[in-house]
């Protein structure tokens, strides 16, 4: 493959994301907690947070490193002093009428400037995306409504969330497709989780706008979408709108529209009128930050192991296959259950095996792609059950031949029901292996029987018998050895040729 998936050059797709660091303690400029979900609405709040007249902010100092980190992974270089400016705006869900952020248009006073992430999917193809900025600001409010209030005229505002910090990424529209985007967005969870200052299964942790432009055509940008899994979903639909109207011959307009997740689809919020006038100007009351060599050399000193040497190491040290190590590496709950399951099995090829292919498999039959999120935290609910014994005690019961992968896979939904071991489980209800030639020859022998065209099709490719295979496992409630049934059948398929028949 030379590019990823249906790359086209005339797609131009760019992204704004937002990242709340969940790691925080504390809001951005004061000291209420940054935990603000599930609490009481206006709760999680103060005079500083809450704008009043008088107060002061006071920068959260590990902010910035945090963002710091990020900018430094992202291969940012790091300006050499920090600004802060006030976006000037009215909206209810922002009680300070304005928003203390870094970007002002004119000068780059941001966190980090000009990064570079390189993209390669499994196949080795690459692809370069430039990080444009990535800067520090607070999270507004949030507006509510109840449905006993007529949506309508009203609306409730819930300040908890207001003076979260977020830090947000802007790239440039270097993305020529849907699953590019995806990629480079998967790579991000994996360095938010692996540099722990930012947890992207919380709900609304992670937010993106994406914007899409087909060729010389006006330049859409999409608002709102909730969750890193629809991204994807939300410009694909751009990109099929935008073209479908282009075959008509209907001229693309430069406008603003919503992500609407329950319908899966974009719909207009408001047309593109002119850049707004935020009048920005230096945040008075937080001097610049000034930014040292030695302090960038202290924050990446501090960091801990990134995606990229743990791929490495998974690779060196565990002689995994590099595809299987990344994998691993991208869903950082993995990589751990990995290097915890070891400890109880060292056949760390069989364990990451048994991970990838049979535990992911599960988790991603699990998700019904609802899209909202809610499938990552579902799936967290899975693995808190899935301990690393369980993983290596059924590693291990494959390996030596006591079960076959098939057996495997419903102890596993057993663990998951019961937390039983899976060595218990596999005494409690007798689900060792079927190898006895004779109690499978009559499941053998319907299943030819039922199947006779199937039967006859093997006669001249191979490929045929893994339809029987498959029916003779199912009739053996996944218990036969599938090794064992296939030479059987293989005998069966010779003899009837011998026989001519
Ligand atoms: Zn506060």
């Amino acid at each position: 493959m030379t590019s990823i998936g249906n790359s086209d050059a005339r797609v131009r797709i760019g992204l704004e994301i937002h990242c709340q660091l969940t790691a925080l303690r504390s809001k951005l400029f004061c000291t209420c907690p940054a935990d603000y979900r599930g609490k009481e609405p206006n709760t999680n709040v103060c005079p500083v947070c809450l704008g009043m007249p008088g107060t002061l902010p006071l920068l959260n100092r590990r902010a910035i490193e945090y963002a710091m980190m990020l900018a430094l992974v992202l291969n940012c270089k790091i300006p050499s002093r920090i600004t802060f400016y006030r976006k000037n705006y009215f909206y209810p869900d922002l009680p300070k009428n304005f928003q203390i952020t870094q970007y002002n248009a004119y000068e780059q006073a941001s966190v980090g400037v000009d990064g570079v992430v390189e993209l390669d999917d499994l196949d080795g193809s690459s692809k370069t995306i430039r990080i444009r900025r990535l800067q520090l600001e607070e999270d507004p409010g949030r507006l509510a409504y109840d449905g006993s209030i007529d949506r309508s005229n009203y609306a409730l505002v819930d300040y908890n969330r207001a003076g979260v910090a977020l830090v947000e990424i802007v790239s440039e529209p270097d993305f020529n497709a849907p699953n590019e985007v995806r990629l480079f967005l998967n790579r991000l969870a994996s360095i938010l989780e692996h540099l722990g200052i930012c947890n992207p299964a919380l709900e609304g942790a992670v937010r993106c706008d994406a914007n899409v432009s087909i060729g010389e055509q006006a330049r859409v940008e999409i608002k709102n979408i909730n969750s890193f899994k629809d991204v994807e979903r939300a410009v694909t639909f751009e990109i099929t709108r935008q073209r479908s109207l282009a075959a008509r011959g209907i001229e693309i307009r430069g406008e603003t529209r919503h992500w609407d997740d329950a319908r899966r689809i974009t719909v207009q919020a408001r047309a593109k009128e002119e850049e707004e006038d935020y009048r920005y100007f230096p945040e008075p009351d937080i001097p610049s930050i000034v930014i040292s060599s030695k302090d960038v050399e202290a924050i990446k000193a501090s960091m801990p192991e990134l995606p990229h040497a743990r791929v490495e190491r998974f690779v060196n040290v565990y002689s995994l296959s590099r595809d299987t190590a990344k994998i691993l590496v991208g869903e950082k709950h993995l990589a751990d259950l990995f290097e915890a399951s070891i400890k109880y099995y060292d056949n760390a090829r069989s364990v990451a095996n048994w991970i990838v292919t049979d535990l992911k498999g599960y988790l991603e039959r699990y998700d019904d792609g609802g899209g909202d999120g809610s499938s990552s935290s579902s799936n967290s609910v899975i693995l808190a059950k899935v301990t690393p014994k369980h993983i290596a005690e059924l590693a291990m019961l494959v390996d030596s031949g006591k079960i076959n992968r098939a057996t495997a896979r419903q102890i596993l939904q057993r663990v998951i029901a019961t937390g039983m071991l899976p060595s218990a489980i596999v005494q409690s209800i007798n689900v060792d292996m079927l190898s006895n030639k004779d109690e499978l020859a009559s499941i053998v022998d319907k299943v030819i029987e039922e199947e006779r065209k199937a039967f006859m099709d093997a006669l001249s490719n191979e490929k045929a018998l893994n339809y029987l295979l498959g029916k003779v496992m199912r009739y053996s409630n996944g218990r036969a050895d599938p090794k064992l049934v296939l030479s059987m059948l293989k005998e069966r398929v010779i003899g009837t040729s011998k026989t001519g028949q």
